[in-house]
């Protein structure tokens, strides 16, 4: 249990919404080094994810749902409230606790990694920067101890383009009323609280949009389709509607107007989540490979990771996924230190994804046909991996924030 004896232990101190850290004195350290309380989160996640999660992540593959135990189990294991003040209820950890979860999870089960990533770097990092403290004393116990949350932004016609939304918000006398629907809403079977993006005047353009909360309950709110998939089976995603619901003016998130630059912050450091999600998952391929190459496969009279043309593509994939955890770490130091960090979550989101990508492809073709078959978990890692370069911004869209600050930069 996270949850009881994290502050004690912790010597990294939460420093989410302080000002930017004097570093000048600080004494630089490996970026991978993790402070104890990081050491505590990877060892316990490690383990949690080993011996509840690995022996059900090919059942819940195949029947694409995520179990209901394993959900009990995050929260038992103070994994929805990493960030959440014990205040509130939560673990009261810093942001790069929440990445090293993430990852630590990714390497047994990317859907179980997603649910917790989403729910804890979107929605609760939402409330706490945002809320109304009325919203805080409500909905941040049930977030870190039983309730799933749901970040709804992607629409049908707005992908890429996310302010391009068609979803309405109204004012009405006792708050607003929302009609639209929303697609691609990732942990939405399993949600009790979504936190919607509407436009609230699309004659000011994005500038219109604006962010609420509701819990499951509402009236109007309905879960429709939910999406089979490539990979990622486990983790639901779901269209939802939205026919007249209407909600109080406490459920304004923030301040009206003002949800795209909720939005851009918000995916700003869950791209770090999503990267870290990826060196995870090519951890997890890498692992499982390596054990059979160097363990348990024989061909020609040898181990086959004993043949030279085996070892230098698993020294080349170990690099890459080396140089991608540099990324990912060096982008939450510093997020948490208060410096810039945009483009280096792009690139860490971008190259993580890449490189699991590759790496878990790669894994594959070391395992032969014991790679190829649904027996072990080598093919469903390469299925997981494509999304890395989907959600929370695509490659491209990546490369495009990576390039225009760098053009500024470089502009005389
Ligand atoms: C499994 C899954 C879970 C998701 N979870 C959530 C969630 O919880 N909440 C949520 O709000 N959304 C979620 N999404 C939505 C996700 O963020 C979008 O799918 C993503 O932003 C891409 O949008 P799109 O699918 O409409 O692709 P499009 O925007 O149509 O892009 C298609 C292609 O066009 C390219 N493209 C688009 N614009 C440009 C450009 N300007 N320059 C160059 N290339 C461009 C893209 O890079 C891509 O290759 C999820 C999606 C999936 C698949």
């Amino acid at each position: 249990m996270l949850r009881s004896n994290a502050r004690f232990l912790s010597t990294t101190q939460p420093r989410r919404f302080a000002e930017p850290h004097d570093l000048t004195d600080a004494l630089p350290t490996p970026i991978t080094h993790f402070s104890e309380t990081e050491a505590m989160m990877a060892e316990q996640v490690s383990k949690f994810a080993n011996s509840s999660i690995l022996p059900k992540a090919r059942e819940m593959d195949e029947k694409e749902a995520m179990d209901p135990e394993i959900i009990e189990q995050c929260f038992e294991q103070g994994l929805m409230g990493i960030e959440i003040p014990e205040a509130y209820g939560g673990a009261g950890m810093n942001f790069t606790s929440a990445i090293v979860g993430i990852e630590e999870l990714a390497r047994v089960d990317p859907s179980v990694s997603v649910m917790v990533d989403v729910h804890n770097t979107l929605v609760n990092t939402a409330i706490l920067k945002y809320a109304s403290e009325e919203i805080k004393k409500e909905w941040l116990p049930k977030l870190a101890t039983n309730t799933i949350g749901s970040f709804c932004l992607s629409e049908p016609i707005s992908g890429s383009d996310a302010f391009a939304m068609a979803t309405k918000a109204e004012k009405t006398a006792d708050g607003y009323r929302i009609n639209g629907s929303k697609m691609w809403i990732t942990n939405s079977m399993e949600a009790g609280f979504f936190i919607v993006f509407a436009n609230l005047d699309p004659s000011k353009g994005y500038k219109g949009i604006t962010a609420f909360v509701m819990p499951k309950e509402t009236k109007g709110l309905s879960i429709a389709k939910k999406e089979k998939k490539l990979g990622i089976k486990a983790s639901s995603t779901c269209v939802l509607n939205f026919d007249d619901v209407d909600i109080p003016k406490s459920a304004l998130l923030g301040k009206e107007g003002e949800g795209y630059k909720y939005a851009i912050g918000l995916l700003n450091e869950g791209r770090i989540g999503i990267a870290a999600q990826m060196t995870g998952l090519a951890l997890g391929a890498f692992a499982n490979a390596a054990s059979y190459v160097w363990n348990d496969r024989k061909q020609f009279g040898q181990l086959i990771g004993e043949f030279q043309g085996m070892q230098h593509q698993l020294a080349q994939s170990w690099t890459e996924i080396c140089a991608a955890r540099a990324l990912v770490f060096n982008a939450a130091r510093k997020k948490e230190a208060g410096e810039d960090f945009v483009k280096d979550a792009a690139m860490a989101k971008l190259y993580a994804s890449q490189v699991a990508q590759k790496v878990s492809g790669s894994a594959i073709e070391w395992m032969g046909g014991m790679g190829f078959v649904r027996e072990g978990l080598a093919e469903k890692y390469w299925r997981d991996s494509k999304i890395g370069a989907i959600y929370e911004g695509t490659s491209n869209i990546q490369l495009q924030t990576i390039a225009r600050l760098l053009q500024k930069e470089y502009t005389h």
